[in-house]
């Protein structure tokens, strides 16, 4: 359920003297990239000499909940109005003014539940120096596409695909598709074509979400969904294989859908175009998980 949260609530919340200091975080652009997180807004705030706090705003209970790291250092003061901080501040309007959809029943950071070995793997972290854990960090992510683009995300440096790089990304995932069953080629070849083709796919999601995204990622559908009809044909040695590969997809384009609820009438005629342009199927063809965006 959304819930109304504006401004003079958030006004309400502080002393005039923290409100302006808000205001100015913002206009000096130290408020990185809102976004969702437990039904709340979650950003990093630049909180001088270059150090991030993470900041998280949202509404449990019908109150105006925050969690920054600057906590940390206050941990001993009374919980009341004064408890805002001016990064918490700083998030709510930024997010507010961003149009941000709040959840009634927002879930902080510190309650969300992490898988047990995530939890054990965050005590290990927190054990380094912040140096050796950015290093350790950067060193996987210079290898790995996924991850360095999350990094940069995370730290407010890389926001949403846009168009440009939407149609960048269409022409080289339809040259993979078509690379991979021109000339001579085997299954093999389709798979490692699909293996690049979602992997990229996977890549976007780890950015903001937006409409380029989720319309890229019905192209991309519609590509693996023609790759995908070779390995279904040769089912004896690919069985279970393309749908598999087909979920991934789905994963990303659902999660896409989640977070930009488009106009399900339109979502709907494209994913029926999508569906019946499929040779054997279409792995967007899974209309019971589309309910809650569909309608
Ligand atoms: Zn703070």
């Amino acid at each position: 359920m959304a819930v109304r949260l504006n401004e003079s609530m958030v006004a309400s919340a502080v002393d005039a003297e923290a409100f302006a200091a808000a205001e100015q975080l913002l206009s000096s652009a130290a408020v990185g990239e809102v976004s969702e997180a437990g039904g709340g807004a979650t950003a990093s705030v630049r909180a001088g000499r270059g150090r991030g706090v993470d900041v998280w705003v949202g509404v449990v209970d019908g109150c105006l909940s925050t969690e920054c790291e600057c906590d940390v250092e206050r941990a001993d003061s009374f919980a009341g109005r004064e408890d805002l901080c001016i990064h918490a501040v700083a998030v709510a309007l930024r997010a507010l003014r961003g149009g941000f959809a709040w959840s009634s029943a927002a879930v902080p950071p510190s309650a969300a539940v992490l898988a047990p070995q995530v939890r054990e793997l965050t005590e290990v972290a927190e054990k380094l120096s912040r140096r050796r854990l950015a290093v350790l960090v950067a060193t996987f992510a210079a290898a790995d596409p996924r991850l360095r683009t999350r990094l940069l995300v995370e730290a407010g440096e890389l926001g949403p695909l846009t168009q440009a790089d939407a149609d960048q990304l269409r022409r080289s995932l339809s040259a993979i598709a078509a690379e991979a069953i021109t000339g001579r080629w085997d299954m093999h070849d389709v798979v490692t074509a699909g293996e690049k083709l979602i992997g990229e796919l996977e890549t976007v999601a780890e950015r903001p979400a937006s409409i380029p995204a989720m319309l890229l990622a019905e192209y991309a559908a519609g590509l693996w969904d023609g790759l995908a009809a070779h390995l279904f044909d040769d089912w004896e040695h690919y069985d279970g294989v393309p749908e598999e590969m087909g979920e991934r997809v789905r994963r990303v384009h659902l999660h896409l859908c989640e977070q930009l609820q488009p106009d399900p009438g339109e979502l709907t005629e494209r994913l029926d175009r999508i569906i019946s342009k499929a040779e054997v199927t279409s792995c967007l063809d899974a209309p019971h998980e589309y309910v809650a965006v569909c309608g």
